[in-house]
């Protein structure tokens, strides 16, 4: 039997991080859900209450261990996406080091960063995983439910479990997602986008998000879930399937820029090349290829003005899982320009001269990610890594 501890589930006064968990035995999987990272989006945590109320009306018994967590507290009270800073762009191993060496934090959400990470730590030393992390968002533009994820082989296997679009290499052109610093330390980590803001429906998403993922995760056997059938069906019916994007390029909103998407796009509308999109300080923004427009932006808050995508081939994702597999990356330090980073296992530092010659795909085939540029030069991390403890 497990045991069940919900705090203010449904009544809410929310002053509590923890909104609910669920201790089911200590060496089982673990799923740890965050709902309201923006505070403007609250979907995720209204589904989570229902989830949390279900599974105490029913009586639901559970293997594994469920902790819902909300993100910025702050904001959420405040119906405001953030308060000083994106909770979501905050994510590093620099600014963990620095929260926990500075005692006069003012930075509303760094306040926030700094409890979020004491209880995920304090969840992680509790039970011995496998851990399975959600993120729960909403977007300003209309969209069907759609995955985040970093590309790591592991992600994939889970993210294939819902039949929903999957979109890859977001970690690329966002500084300190929470997910992606996740990452880094080898677990699941899947980014649940469950529709628009205010849309009802976006509720009705992201509960049957998270009892499929509860299943997934082996946290709870589908039979003891009433209706379990109905949120496969909600899901299967969302007019998505099981498809991989990749991000390929970010329009990015300058500091002072009045930039105004021209209305009406939906997420993942094919675009062609040249098509007006928006406008930035009169001057028009058009598209530099054919692809689809992604998470166009809607709302007074944010420096991404939107992205767009190309879809993923099934023989380049194949290829890469068998790349992977053989290990064959390890050539990729013999060409010359490349070499191993070592004080991290995980980077590769490359000369630019030669990245010029390599398409990034190479990279990406391998797994690796999130070129950043640092002492001239380029440094691609592996998503793909061993499980290890958080700092
Ligand atoms: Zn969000």
């Amino acid at each position: 039997m497990s045991k069940i501890s919900t705090n203010q589930v449904i009544e809410s006064t929310d002053t509590n991080r923890i909104i609910g968990n669920i201790d089911g035995s200590k060496n089982s999987p673990t799923v740890i859900i965050f709902a309201g990272i923006h505070g403007n989006e609250i979907a995720g945590v209204k589904a989570s209450k229902i989830v949390l109320h279900k599974i105490k009306e029913n009586n639901i018994s559970f293997e594994g261990n469920l902790f819902i967590l909300l993100g910025n507290m702050n904001a959420i009270k405040k119906d405001i996406r953030f308060e000083n800073v994106d909770l979501n762009r905050i994510w590093n191993k620099e600014n963990i080091h620095e929260n926990s060496r500075n005692n006069d934090v003012d930075n509303s959400e760094k306040l926030e960063q700094m409890d979020i990470y004491a209880q995920m730590k304090e969840i992680m030393q509790q039970t011995s995983g496998p851990f399975y992390f959600l993120d729960l968002h909403t977007t300003s533009a209309p969209s069907v439910p759609f995955i985040t994820i970093s590309d790591s082989l592991n992600n994939r296997k889970f993210s294939k479990k819902f039949p929903l679009p999957v979109v890859l290499g977001i970690e690329e052109y966002l500084d300190g997602p929470l997910l992606t610093f996740i990452n880094e330390f080898g677990h699941i980590a899947l980014g649940f986008e469950g529709g628009q803001h205010h849309d009802e429906k976006s509720v009705a998403n992201c509960e049957a998000f998270i009892w499929k993922a509860l299943v997934h995760s082996k946290c709870v056997s589908k039979k003891n879930i009433p209706d379990f059938k109905k949120y496969q069906k909600h899901l299967s019916d969302l007019c998505c399937k099981y498809e991989f994007f990749e991000i390929i390029y970010r329009y990015e909103i300058k500091k002072g820029e009045h930039f105004l998407m021209n209305p009406g796009f939906k997420n993942f509308e094919p675009v062609e090349k040249d098509q007006l999109l928006a406008k930035s300080d009169d001057y028009p923004v058009i598209a530099g290829e054919n692809s689809r427009v992604f998470m166009p932006l809607y709302q007074e808050q944010g420096e991404d003005g939107y992205f767009l995508l190309s879809k993923i081939s099934k023989f380049w994702l194949n290829s890469s899982i068998i790349a992977r597999r053989l290990k064959i990356n390890h050539f990729l330090r013999l060409i010359p320009g490349v070499h191993k980073d070592l004080d991290n296992n995980y980077t590769l530092i490359v000369d630019p001269k030669i990245a010029k010659y390599m398409a990034k795909d190479i990279f990406h085939l391998f797994g690796y990610r999130r070129q950043i540029f640092k002492d001239d030069k380029f440094h691609f991390i592996k998503r793909d890594r061993k499980v290890t403890d958080l700092l």
